[in-house]
């Protein structure tokens, strides 16, 4: 199969999906990464050309981690819209790939760039079966599968379709952030006021970077009162604890620790259950 995520920035897919992509790319199917920004706007002190650079190369660390692809088009942060030319620029992009299924943001999200880029993956969708459009590329026969990258944001809320257990490749999700050096280590933490607590050298960070420690014995209640990166992959097993008990049974259900969530578009193909399971074997 053709996977492609699509985020807004150099480290969003990694964020978000980066556990369903190692599952794929273990399994043979070709996965890409596609950040429509150009990542310049995520540095205090680095200017947009130096910090452009580095995010570029900190994507090609992070797609060794699992053996992916990873694009980055040019468009600079902060100043990604749904205009035609990005419109149609995406629809070729989408058409040559001819993906089986695309993840991207939802709509409503903190950021413009975040909802800027799941809406053109939205108005996308259906254009790629109309062949006078872009005429320059084959149109699809079909549109591909869409799903929406779990978020918090509540009005509307985040209603889940698909809950993924992600125990066995939750490690390689740290190794891959891990990777964006400008963000996870600086530019993030000086948003958030916490630049003084990173430490230095590359494995006491790497465990600062795990966050409030998860194990078999966390409740799940504890697990959403908790801080950093281990919380944040643990989310969506402690949210939708009942999804993955109907999706692996009891047992496995409950002993699930770190898991992601997606929600189908209702603009792109639909799913069944029989290409769910073709779609999503995990
Ligand atoms: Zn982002």
């Amino acid at each position: 199969m053709n996977i492609l995520m699509i985020g807004a920035h150099p480290d969003d897919c990694d964020l978000r999906c980066s556990g369903l992509a190692s599952l794929y790319a273990r399994d043979g199917h070709r996965v890409k990464f596609l950040s429509m920004c150009d990542g310049s706007g995520g540095h205090h002190i680095l200017n947009r050309d130096e910090i452009a650079a580095r995010r570029w190369g900190e994507t090609r660390e992070a797609a060794k981690v699992i053996g992916i692809e990873y694009d980055v088009w040019n468009i600079p942060d902060c100043e990604i819209v749904s205009d035609l030319r990005t419109r149609a620029r995406l629809v070729n992009y989408i058409r040559e790939f001819r993906p089986d299924v695309i993840f991207c943001h939802r709509t409503n999200d903190y950021h413009a760039d975040h909802r800027a880029s799941g809406l053109l993956v939205q108005e996308a969708s259906y254009l790629l079966i109309v062949p006078n459009y872009c005429p320059e590329t084959a149109a699809l026969k079909r549109m591909p599968v869409i799903m929406f990258f779990y978020d918090g944001f509540k009005n509307p809320p985040f209603v889940p379709d698909i809950v993924i257990d992600t125990d066995d490749v939750v490690e390689d999700k740290f190794r891959m952030i891990d990777k964006h050096v400008s963000q996870v280590y600086e530019w993030l933490p000086y948003t958030n006021g916490t630049l003084d607590q990173v430490p230095s050298g590359p494995e006491a960070r790497y465990e600062w970077l795990h966050g409030d420690k998860i194990t078999a014995d966390t409740a799940d209640d504890e697990v959403i009162g908790m801080k950093g990166y281990s919380r944040r992959f643990a989310l969506a097993a402690a949210l939708y604890r009942d999804k993955l008990i109907a999706r692996y049974g009891e047992e496995r259900g409950r002993r699930i620790r770190f898991a992601e969530a997606y929600a189908l578009s209702e603009y792109g193909t639909q799913l069944t259950a029989e290409t769910e399971k073709v779609l999503f074997p995990y």
